[in-house]
């Protein structure tokens, strides 16, 4: 049941914005703003206390509308309360569906975008009456095709990593970019197919490249992440991949869009930096870290992940980077028992 206002008897000659009914029922008065974008500015009582569809519903209908020269991209958002304001997007094509993490909750699903224009006004009445309810963690899909998202796989480490150390070390700037820095939903482990990514190509039979970290604050900061995600991704589908070279310059590329968009500086200066390398054996997940807790390198082994510690010591960000992804390079394949037995580091250990 919904815990809302009380929905307002059926005043003459007003329709519901979901299913268009007309007639002797209750309706919820939704903000002024809504009728930018929705067809009416009321939704009807059973619109907003009907079930809502499976968790793994997708929605693959394409809005009709503008089209800029960017890939399409698609948002899901994790919402903890089932308000009208909420459920009125399915009258722009959005899908309520279930969440086992959020019982009285819904996750919406948008439509195919292929244009920013079109969502914005959706994302400043989300930013006015919904980001409240969101749940910390959104997912921005950006179209691609799907055997480049296959190629792409191979080269997903050397691509990601060189962003994901400077969001890393830069810690408060990535939380006020993106709302959050990495967590075990949106994780900074890259190699292989980990659903989980921060930046994730396993996807399965979407054919996205998903963006699983930004927290939605606002419609300006939002805006910018999608613009990110959708220029990153045309970067992602279109440059030469034929061997590690084209994947460092799209690395490169990459960086280079994130200052500009972000307007920060990604510095070649490290500092003495300590880095924590993890592995988990079992889906050759591997992710690193910075820490300060320990001196030189040591092996640990708690809960099937093996941490490996050790301190970068590189004049340049981009050094420290290119070691850094030799070094994955080095574990990725191995099983755990090699990584124990033979582990011979790449690095100078002080
Ligand atoms: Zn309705």
């Amino acid at each position: 049941m919904n815990n809302y206002k009380s929905p307002i008897v059926n005043p003459s000659a007003i329709a519901c914005c979901v299913c268009g009914f007309e007639g002797d029922r209750a309706y919820f008065r939704l903000p002024d703003s809504a009728r930018e974008f929705l067809p009416t500015q009321y939704i009807c009582q059973n619109c907003v206390e009907k079930p809502v569809q499976n968790y793994f519903t997708r929605n693959s209908e394409r809005v009709v509308g503008n089209t800029d020269k960017l890939p399409t991209f698609g948002i899901e958002l994790e919402v903890v309360r089932r308000s009208p304001e909420v459920l009125s997007l399915e009258g722009v094509g959005w899908i309520p569906t279930e969440d086992p993490s959020i019982p009285n909750g819904v996750e919406m699903k948008s439509p195919v975008y292929s244009s920013l224009q079109d969502a914005e006004p959706i994302l400043e009445y989300i930013s006015e009456h919904i980001v409240g309810d969101v749940q910390s963690g959104t997912h921005i899909h950006v179209g691609i095709d799907r055997r480049r998202l296959f190629d792409l796989a191979d080269y997903w480490v050397k691509i990601w990593s060189p962003l994901v150390l400077h969001m890393l070390i830069n810690r408060k700037e990535t939380e006020s970019i993106w709302g959050r820095t990495f967590n075990w939903f949106a994780q900074l482990g890259c190699i292989g197919r980990n659903r989980y990514a921060a930046f994730s190509c396993n996807t399965h039979t979407q054919c996205t490249v998903e963006y699983r970290l930004p927290v939605f604050r606002s419609a300006e900061q939002y805006s910018r992440i999608i613009d990110f995600a959708r220029k990153a991704t045309q970067i992602l589908a279109n440059e030469p991949l034929k061997d590690c070279a084209d994947a460092r310059n799209i690395a490169e590329k990459i960086c280079a869009l994130y200052s500009e968009i972000f307007e920060i500086i990604i510095s070649d200066r490290i500092p003495n930096q300590e880095m924590l390398v993890g592995v988990t054996p079992r889906n050759r997940q591997v992710f690193v870290y910075p820490s300060a807790d320990h001196e030189k390198w040591d092996i640990a082994h708690t809960d099937g992940i093996t941490t490996i510690r050790f301190r970068v010591f590189y004049p340049s960000f981009h050094e420290a980077c290119v070691r850094a992804l030799d070094f994955v390079e080095h574990l990725e394949g191995k099983i755990h028992e090699e990584i124990l037995a033979r582990i011979n580091l790449p690095f100078s250990s002080k």
